[in-house]
């Protein structure tokens, strides 16, 4: 079984004292010494699910493994997934200081996003980012401007559409989409064509794609690769051009729950690996850098959050909520797009006794605040740890303060020791951006 695959980390398991423990540590004790609610995060799973990877597409060696920032990223998780050989893609300023601060190769970094600013990509530029990812037009001719006048040629690829929509469970390809994100096919030769008469501080070296995230398709992948070889080859005919690298985005899926199946990272790397060297013998295209940039995928179920479950509710002849110390705050994805976890009691992991199905509300001004709807826990009790899996992706990236509570910290755990990566915000941090200046 491939790490994705696993709803859990790989190191969890009940303890001698009938507790959950997760690389080594008991989580009832985590709970203790660093309060809830608190991310944790297993060394051991991350650099499994990485190991995976590397093994899986060691057939293609020139696949270049990246992680896609936006699921997580820290210090700690940036140092660590760069040990094991992974470049990152980024999206923001922040993310770019995050990965340069925790010492990460810059050449190894890759900017995406549509709507980048002109410090971002000045920033970018400073820092040595390796590649950027041009989304649209009018970036082509800023980012152009701003290379001219640092006096740099700066690589990059071109974002397509490639014309396969994913609705994670089933996908369907169009000729021209209406998305955000790049170029439509029909407008690549444009870009391409600009660039080389008029923009002379940009150097296109291949073209990026990204079909969609949670996606338990493998086949979509092979049809990726081809349309992406074929355009390169196509673009390289045209304007007589050697590009040699294509990104073939992430999305690789996890198991919230157990209705989902992912593939495993062996399966959709077989599809890639097969259909590139199909592609690049059909189109002629000579050897290709690949980049992959897998997220969630990466990161996971590496992840757990720990809260303290609070008050009880029974609805007269309705719903019984269970309340927890946290919520949309720390985890906005199923008020924002109905996602799914799935959770156990950590001090009673084992415990069938008294099974109630109950809903997990968390602790937020909105009634959508809900974590996770009709979950059969038994006999949830005030005090009791609440433990829900496959928190590590999405999660505190897309945290917030809302109600003005602090961020949650963040401990790493590995070897039955753990190590707090980011610290819970205290109240001071809270009002450390608030001036109070009275007009
Ligand atoms: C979000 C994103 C990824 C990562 O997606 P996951 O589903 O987390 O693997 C990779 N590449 C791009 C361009 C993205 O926008």
């Amino acid at each position: 079984m491939s790490t994705n695959q696993s709803s859990e980390p790989l190191t969890c398991r009940v303890n001698a004292k009938g507790h959950l423990e997760i690389g080594g540590c008991d989580t009832v004790e985590l709970a203790k010494k660093y309060g809830t609610p608190l991310y944790v995060l297993d060394k051991f799973t991350i650099k499994s699910v990485c190991a995976e990877y590397k093994k899986a597409f060691q057939a293609y060696p020139k696949m270049r493994m990246m992680f896609a920032s936006k699921a997580l990223c820290t210090i700690a998780t940036s140092k660590l997934i760069a040990e094991e050989g992974f470049g990152f893609d980024v999206v923001s300023a922040g993310e770019i200081f995050t990965v340069y601060k925790a010492g990460v190769d810059m050449s190894t970094v890759l900017f995406n996003g549509n709507n980048k600013s002109f410090e971002e990509l000045s920033l970018a530029i400073d820092l040595n980012v390796g590649r950027i990812s041009v989304d649209n037009f009018s970036e082509l001719e800023t980012l152009n401007k701003i290379a001219a006048h640092k006096n740099k040629i700066v690589q990059i690829l071109l974002r397509v559409t490639p014309g396969i929509e994913c609705h994670t469970h089933e996908y369907i390809q169009t000729g021209h989409l209406d998305s955000k994100f790049g170029f439509d096919l029909s407008q690549i030769d444009g870009a391409a064509g600009l660039i080389l008469d008029n923009y002379k501080n940009l150097e296109l070296k291949g073209i990026h794609a990204h079909i969609g995230s949670q996606i338990f398709e493998t086949k979509i992948y092979g049809d990726e690769v081809q349309i992406l070889v074929r355009e390169i080859a196509r673009l390289n005919e045209k304007f007589k051009l050697n590009m040699n690298e294509i990104n073939i985005g992430g999305g690789l899926g996890v198991k919230y729950t157990n209705a989902d199946n992912p593939p495993s990272v062996e399966e959709i790397a077989d599809v890639i690996i097969s259909s590139l060297n199909s592609a690049i013998e059909k189109y002629r295209t000579g050897a290709l850098v690949v980049y992959i940039e897998p997220g969630r995928s990466i990161v996971s179920n590496a992840g757990v959050t720990l809260y303290t479950i609070g008050s009880s509710k029974q609805v007269p002849c309705g719903t019984k909520y269970v309340a927890v110390d946290g919520g949309m705050a720390d985890n906005p994805r199923p008020a924002m797009y109905q996602a799914l976890y799935s959770a156990l009691i950590a001090n009673k992991p084992n415990s069938v006794e008294n099974l109630q199905t109950v809903t997990i509300a968390g602790k937020f001004c909105e009634s959508g605040d809900i974590l996770i709807k009709n979950i059969q826990l038994p006999s949830p009790a005030n005090g009791d740890i609440l433990c829900v899996f496959n928190t590590g992706a999405y999660n505190y990236s897309m945290s917030s303060n809302y109600n003005r509570v602090q961020k949650s910290g963040m401990v790493l755990v590995n070897n039955s020791q753990s190590a707090i990566i980011v610290y819970r915000e205290t109240l001071e941090d809270l009002i450390s951006h608030d001036a109070d200046e009275l007009l």
